[in-house]
């Protein structure tokens, strides 16, 4: 059995220890020692990294009940003489104060709000709680910050001991534990009461600021991000950073920043009306020159007109103009592209059906559409060309009783 050295101490951060066996599994080679600061992953922490003998520890897991260190590189077992190994401090330290951090942040949602945490997880960039609450406000999460700032600025002690079972009816946990045996207790000074088995600074003041990110709702819970410690001042130079370009673009401070997003918002919603008006008029205009080289039929205008590359809803709006302004008029509108696309309309006063006009032209090209008799459009592939197309819509229309 490996002494865990890192219960003892959890500042330790070198030590000699003994390589007792070596072996390997799914996860690749590892050794295991006499002795080891080595955190392997578990409740929730993970696992240390570091060297032993000056190969690099890529794992370490708890693996039926053996902690198993994973070597990165080939090592020479000489038995019973100790090594010296040494774990990445900077991580561990970074992890101990999240983990520590989200003690208090939960014990501070389950005081104030008496939210629930029931899931937790420390990753590498911010680590997340959930919460068993349906939502969140930032009143509420202010609130509970202020308790977490008075927890870690009144640097409460952080105590971590084994209990018997019989004991723990007479404390008041924060949650169950989830063994039965080696029951571990991480104490907040006064405040929180948890079973534990990770690692923790010795005072509430090395957790450093706990700051909430953001949250979402998940499955009818809420997930709150957050970051303690170093993490916190990165979080804040980040944010911060992005407001200085946002400044900088808007050519605004950032005390002003809000104000001018406002301003520069309702400008874009007039300028984005000003340019629809713009461009109605455009059209208008546009049907008005169309209708003037109308060819004039017995009782109707027939408009014929194709361009490339013109969107198919500019065609029909324009076809909506051209049979407003004229009631009497039929136009048949085509854009060439990859393939042909066409709009067909006919006014109020012709009896013509649009949609008759128009599956009669896409026959022609095996092409789709459809709409109704006032109006309608489709397209299909250019094998015979626009012109002759255009063409061939016009004498239908000319054609026409
Ligand atoms: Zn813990």
């Amino acid at each position: 059995m490996t002494e865990k050295l890192y219960y003892q101490d959890a500042y330790g951060q070198d030590f000699q220890a003994c390589i007792i066996k070596s072996g390997s599994d799914e996860h690749g080679d590892y050794v295991l020692l006499d002795r080891t600061l080595f955190y392997p992953t578990g409740g929730g922490q993970p696992c240390d990294l570091g060297k032993i003998a000056g190969v690099e520890v890529v794992g370490v897991e708890l693996v039926d009940g053996e902690i198993r260190h994973y070597l990165g590189g080939k090592w020479k077992q000489q038995p019973d003489v100790p090594v010296n190994a040494r774990i990445d401090w900077e991580r561990r330290f970074d992890f101990m104060q999240q983990h520590a951090g989200q003690h208090i942040l939960s014990a501070a949602f389950a005081e104030l709000m008496g939210a629930k945490t029931v899931g937790f997880h420390l990753g590498r960039e911010h680590v997340t709680i959930d919460l068993a609450v349906p939502d969140l406000t930032w009143e509420d999460v202010e609130r509970v910050e202020r308790l977490t700032d008075q927890i870690v600025f009144e640097n409460r002690q952080i105590t971590a001991r084994f209990v018997e079972p019989a004991e723990l009816a007479s404390l008041p946990l924060r949650k169950q534990p989830t063994v039965d045996e080696n029951i571990r207790i991480v104490t907040i000074a006064d405040f929180d009461y948890s079973p534990c088995g990770g690692i923790h600074p010795a005072r509430t003041g090395e957790v450093g600021p706990i700051l909430v990110l953001d949250w979402e709702r998940y499955k009818g819970q809420v997930r709150v991000r957050f970051v303690c410690g170093q993490r916190t001042r990165k979080a804040v130079s980040q944010q911060r950073s992005i407001l200085r370009q946002a400044g900088a673009e808007l050519k605004t401070s950032q005390h002003d920043l809000t104000a001018q997003i406002t301003r520069l918002l309702s400008e874009r919603t007039e300028l984005g009306e000003a340019l629809k008006a713009a461009r109605e008029q455009l059209m208008r205009a546009e049907a008005e020159g169309l209708l003037s080289r109308a060819e004039a039929l017995r009782a109707i205008k027939l408009v014929t007109a194709s361009w490339e590359h013109r969107p198919l809803p500019e065609l029909q709006r324009l076809a909506k103009h051209l049979i407003e302004q004229e009631p009497s008029a039929v136009c048949l509108l085509f854009t060439a592209g990859a393939n042909i696309q066409m709009v067909f309309a006919r006014g109020q006063e012709v009896q013509a059906d649009a949609n008759q006009l128009l599956k009669t032209t896409l026959a022609l090209i095996g092409g789709k559409g459809g709409g109704n008799t006032s109006i309608a459009q489709g397209g299909g592939p250019d094998t015979l060309g626009v012109e002759e197309l255009v063409g061939y819509a016009a004498n239908l229309v000319r054609e026409l009783p």
